[in-house]
């Protein structure tokens, strides 16, 4: 994907600096039933397919679509398996670090320092003004991923493509790559039916890990979601998932996603974006 996207040569990356990067990157995901290597695999993919299908690479323009790429790699970088709420309530030593997006702070912190480690510096060749700006655009990534971002951000997202978005707009743009990453994060939902199956399963399975421990060291009730004794009520649960809080954002891209392909098929994208504007 960093091949195709033409990363590697444009960066001037060492290509085996970038491989031991990513084997780090890979490495520092812990075998947790689905916040592991394989989903920030997946998110990544997701993310990859989207700027080469919509050509939106070209409107990001190289240095956020390597911190993208990034991001989404590194997104969920030593997940413990339990989320934000649980490391409040068990007062773990993250959440006296970060008191709000407490999770997704650590996977920045991780991923910083995975690229500052002796043998893992693959963005060396970047000025420094372009470092500086990979890193800005890469921890606002990582932490859109908080689904608290996600709905903070939404409503002035939504506003602006139902209002004519400027993406050569740095405010519109910003706005984008956040619901971009919440929309690659989610994306399992969005394929075919027997692989969101087992992917809403490993996604339960967790979720049901982390009641376990709430019911057996923090001494408390579970929410729904993760009460392993209201199983039954799974499937309206996901369904309000769903409705809520994946449908809208999948809803709104499609508009602007089709207009770009559809745009592609016919302008160049210095044309889009007049359009757009
Ligand atoms: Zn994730």
């Amino acid at each position: 994907m960093f091949l195709d996207l033409d990363l590697v040569e444009r960066f001037h990356m060492d290509y085996e600096v970038l491989c031991r990067w990513l084997l780090s990157v890979k490495k520092n995901y812990r075998n947790v039933t689905y916040h592991n290597w394989r989903h920030a695999f997946n998110v990544a993919q997701m993310m990859f397919s989207i700027l080469t299908a919509t050509q939106w690479w070209n409107v990001f323009g190289e240095i956020e679509v390597l911190a993208l790429m990034i991001a989404c790699l590194c997104h969920d970088l030593d997940h413990r398996g339990t989320n934000n709420s649980f490391q409040i309530k068990a007062s773990s030593a993250l959440a006296q670090l970060y008191s709000t997006s407490t999770m997704e702070h650590h996977h920045f912190d991780q991923c910083i320092m995975i690229l500052n480690s002796p043998g893992n510096q693959f963005l060396s060749g970047l000025s420094p003004d372009e470092y500086t700006r990979v890193i800005k655009v890469l921890e606002d990534a990582i932490l859109s991923t908080d689904l608290a971002v996600y709905f903070r951000k939404r409503g002035a997202f939504f506003q602006i493509v139902e209002e004519g978005p400027n993406w050569a707009l740095e405010e519109h743009r910003d706005l984008l790559r956040a619901m971009l990453m919440t929309v690659c994060d989610l994306a399992a939902i969005t394929k075919p039916w027997d692989v969101e199956k087992r992917v809403a399963e490993l996604v339960s399975s967790e979720f049901f890990e982390q009641g376990d421990i709430e019911r057996t060291e923090l001494k408390i009730i579970p929410i729904d979601l993760m009460n392993r004794e209201k199983e039954d009520q799974l499937p309206l649960m996901q369904i309000g998932f769903i409705d809520s809080i994946c449908l809208p954002v999948y809803e709104v891209s499609l508009k602007i996603f089709s207009f770009a392909i559809l745009s592609c098929q016919k302008q160049n994208v210095n044309e889009i974006l007049s359009t757009a504007k």
